[in-house]
């Protein structure tokens, strides 16, 4: 699994959550992953699952190449902190799957990930926070309004 050493796709947006718990689009398989899930009142792994039958994994449980080798059909959900949540599908994305395969519901944002130009590490940072040291290289780290669905990395400048 490639995961934080993902080079940083062209195509880029700002993040944008579901507002609403969504529901889940048919599917053979499902799999449940609480990513920082809470359980308040915005959690969506009770209502997902009265609509598929589906097992419940901790984000942190996850075994390694847990999203590899998937069989057709299958499907991902995951709930929980905005900035775990968007670390869960850069992993799931760098093993193949495709964006319409993962469902996400966001209850909260605690934290955000930015991805240095100057050195490629991954930088955990709180929500809002406008600049930071990157882990990797110490540069200053100031966030663009660029981030990769892919990866779930706010692109920053580096100085
Ligand atoms: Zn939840
Ligand atoms: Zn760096």
């Amino acid at each position: 699994m490639r995961g934080d050493d993902t080079p940083f796709p062209a195509r880029l947006t700002v993040p944008r959550w579901p507002s609403g718990v969504p529901d889940l689009p048919r599917a053979l398989a499902w799999t449940f992953v609480r990513a920082g899930c809470a359980g308040s009142a915005r959690c969506a792994i009770g209502r997902w699952r009265t609509q598929e039958p589906a097992g419940v994994v901790e984000a942190g449980d996850l075994p390694a190449g847990f999203f590899e080798g998937r069989l057709v059909g299958w499907r991902l959900a995951v709930c929980g902190e905005a900035g775990r949540v968007a670390r869960v599908v850069a992993a799931a994305t760098a093993a193949g799957l495709l964006d319409e395969e993962i469902v996400v519901n966001v209850e909260s944002t605690a934290s955000a990930r930015w991805f240095c130009p100057a050195c490629g590490a991954t930088t955990t940072v709180p929500a809002g926070a406008g600049s930071a040291g990157c882990d990797g290289c110490g540069r200053r780290l100031q966030p663009r309004e660029h981030w990769s669905p892919a990866s779930g990395q706010f692109l920053c400048d580096a100085s």
